[in-house]
């Protein structure tokens, strides 16, 4: 059989399990790469990859606002077109019926030819499962879902179904991101420049000018950015002045750094800072690389 590799779009109003569902599917530890909008069409939550598969689920901005900036960003071009290229959306609901949060999702969804699937959600909350199906009946007539298929994102309840579900979505194609993909090059670059200019403006003229920033990790999850980041430099005593009396220093590179990636990615950062040594780093071309200094080959 045919290696088979595509996008899944997920879209729902906040609070519908998305991310719940997301964790059953791609496992414990999400791999998450994140672009901003203006810069690549897909926000990627998760990749999962199996020896037959690989599906790359897709985050659809524009459906995590509420109110009228929630219809305006529907409304928004650029909400529309993350939806243009993916294999399949999974549109999630919650057992408890439609809202009218749920309905614009399915306008966003029904905007497309690309076929739809409905997630009813939360199905553990239901005591009995015979009240399922009115629901059921009410959806299939509001919309030519492909299919509709009840889940608890929670308990992981028919999460297996789902996903055997969605590999007939998915075309033919190899493999289209590494199985250990993590994220995304530019937001690294862009989290690494942040910290050098916060080195730069906090260190003057002590600043060791054979410095560098590396993002060891970076994790989009449950609304919040997780960066880790190594500075590297050249001499035990450089470390010293960056890291300050009682770390005060690095401690403010930090926080500074935090800030603006706040803003920058319009959510909560985390961001842990260490600072290594590593003699003559600036000669070593496989260094340079991981730092983002040379393209990669
Ligand atoms: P998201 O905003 O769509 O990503 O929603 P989350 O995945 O963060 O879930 C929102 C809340 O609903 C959390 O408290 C979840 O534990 C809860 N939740 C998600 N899926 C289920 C489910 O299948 N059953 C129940 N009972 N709760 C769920
Ligand atoms: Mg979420």
């Amino acid at each position: 059989m045919a290696y088979k590799a595509g996008f899944i779009a997920m879209l729902g109003r906040p609070n519908v399990g998305k991310s719940t569902l997301l964790n059953h599917l791609v496992g414990r530890k999400i791999s998450i790469t994140s672009s901003r909008p203006q810069t690549t069409r897909h926000r990627l939550l998760g990749i999962r990859t199996d020896e037959t598969s690989q599906m790359i689920f897709v985050d659809t901005p524009g459906v995590h606002l509420t109110g009228k900036r929630y219809i305006n960003r529907v409304l928004n071009k650029t909400a529309r077109s993350a939806l243009e290229g993916v294999d399949v959306i999974l549109l999630m609901i919650a057992a408890g019926g439609w809202t009218e949060e749920d309905r614009l999702a399915l306008d966003l969804a029904g905007q497309h030819k690309i076929p739809v699937i409905l997630l009813i959600n939360k199905i553990d909350r239901l005591k009995d499962k015979s009240r399922l199906l009115p629901l059921l009946e009410a959806s299939a007539a509001m919309y030519d879902f492909e299919e509709i298929i009840p889940v608890s994102a929670l308990q992981g309840e028919n999460v297996d179904v789902l996903h055997d579900r969605l590999l007939s979505y998915l075309p033919d194609s190899p493999q289209l991101f590494p199985a250990e993909q993590t994220t995304d090059r530019s937001d690294r670059f862009y989290i690494s420049e942040v910290i050098r200019e916060k080195l730069f403006r906090s260190l003057h003229h002590e600043l060791p000018y054979a410095l560098a920033v590396e993002i060891k990790q970076l994790v989009f999850e449950d609304g919040l950015v997780k960066a880790d980041a190594i500075i590297w430099v050249e001499k035990q005593s450089q470390k010293g002045i960056i890291i300050g009396k009682s770390g005060g220093n690095l401690k403010a590179i930090g926080s500074a750094a935090r800030k603006d990636l706040e803003k920058y990615f319009s959510t909560k950062v985390f961001l842990q800072l260490w600072v290594k040594v590593r003699e003559n780093w600036s000669d070593n071309a496989q260094m340079l690389r991981t730092v983002g200094y040379l393209e990669e080959e």
